[in-house]
């Protein structure tokens, strides 16, 4: 009997997305089977762009395939595999449930247990690491008392715009932004008491026309402060990613950025290694700060870790130069680690969203 779509299908039911432990058909990721004569050619809807996994789900159905064939005796001929993406969402909440920004699919927050770890540069390096992927993001500069992002996504001679009440994103290397730099005079020192700290980040995220997102990454102030809670009273959050250098204290922070997260009952969906190593002029690798620190702290947390990102002068000088697509074509051992990043990243997102364990905001927005 030859192969039918009936068969491929069976096949598929075989193939496990190796994150996500349920097969492809189960997973409704079977979006079409095109069986012509002994070709066959399947459409896979993956769950992120940044997927990491596509070569294996590839192999695993060609394989696949290929064993019903043999059990059939039937041959196959070419077995072409198509992928297309489409990132769930985990939050069913509408704007009158209570969800101000339901068109965002991901609320993903970067933290860090103290300043100058390069939380900033990794919460740029996430978005426009995702948005180079194909995923729409947004990026929200949360760090009110110290806003970076003007710097580094070169906002400086952009104007902020206005509609009515709503505040229009920076678009800019492929992804939407929104910084408090921009919306007030950059010597001004900010200075928020609690309440104050409140309204203007709950400003910053509800009144901003993001438009519909895949993942929308906040960049939040250093510590275990105001913000972060009022992030998680005020939107869905899927999860969040702790940024620390490898040394002890830089640990013992993000120990404790970690324990707030999952005090507030946010998924920690992993820890960033930053400033890990350096390679020298010589090739010779220096670990400075003592790789590996930030890997050790997840495994003892039972955390997954997502990547190590060097110490590379020309991240800063573009991160100076508001050119953070330029992380991507100067060196490709640090493009590959960057790209590490946001697929584990996105992996970590899925998983999650399968998992269904998702905090739900406190304040309701009406
Ligand atoms: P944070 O947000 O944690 O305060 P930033 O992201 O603002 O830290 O980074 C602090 C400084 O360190 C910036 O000048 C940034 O360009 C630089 N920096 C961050 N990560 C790296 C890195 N891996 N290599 C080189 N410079 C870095």
């Amino acid at each position: 009997m030859p192969l039918t779509n009936e068969h491929v299908r069976d096949a598929l039911r075989t193939v496990k997305d190796p994150d996500l432990h349920k097969d492809l058909v189960t997973l409704n990721m079977v979006k079409d089977v095109r069986v012509d004569g002994e070709d066959v050619t399947i459409h896979i809807e993956l769950t992120t762009p940044a997927c990491p996994l596509k070569d294996k789900i590839r192999d695993d159905i060609v394989q696949a395939v290929r064993s019903k064939g043999e059990e059939l005796t039937e041959p196959v001929g070419e077995i072409t595999v198509e992928f297309s993406a489409d990132v769930r969402s985990p939050n069913q909440r509408t704007k009158d449930n209570g969800n101000p920004l339901p068109d965002v699919k991901h609320v993903i927050a970067v933290g860090a247990g103290k300043g100058g770890v390069g939380k900033s540069t990794i919460a740029v390096a996430l978005a426009v690491g995702l948005a180079k992927f194909g995923a729409r993001t947004g990026l929200l500069d949360g760090d009110i008392y110290g806003p970076s992002l003007t710097t580094m996504l070169g906002l400086d001679d952009i104007q902020a715009k206005t509609r009515g009440n709503t505040l229009l994103p920076f678009e800019v290397h492929g992804i939407k932004a929104m910084t408090i730099g921009k919306l007030v005079p950059p010597d001004k020192p900010l200075i928020w008491r609690g309440p104050m700290a409140h309204g203007a980040f709950k400003q910053l995220a509800t009144q901003t026309d993001w438009g519909e997102l895949d993942y929308l990454i906040v960049d939040l102030p250093p510590g275990t402060g105001d913000v972060p809670l009022t992030l998680t009273q005020l939107l869905p959050l899927t999860g969040a990613v702790v940024v620390c250098t490898p040394q002890k204290v830089a640990r013992d922070d993000a120990r404790r950025a970690v324990k707030m997260f999952q005090q507030l009952g946010v998924e920690m969906l992993g820890i960033v290694e930053n400033m890990s190593y350096f390679v020298g002029d010589d090739g010779k690798t220096y670990d400075i700060f003592g790789r590996g620190g930030a890997e050790m702290l997840a495994q003892e947390m039972g955390l997954p870790f997502l990547g190590a990102v060097p110490i590379h002068m020309e991240l800063r000088a573009n991160c100076d130069d508001g050119q953070p697509l330029k992380n991507w074509q100067v060196n490709e051992e640090l493009a590959e680690e960057l790209d590490r990043l946001c697929k584990n990243l996105a992996s970590q997102i899925s998983i999650a969203t399968m998992s269904g364990k998702f905090v739900q905001p406190t304040l309701s927005i009406r």
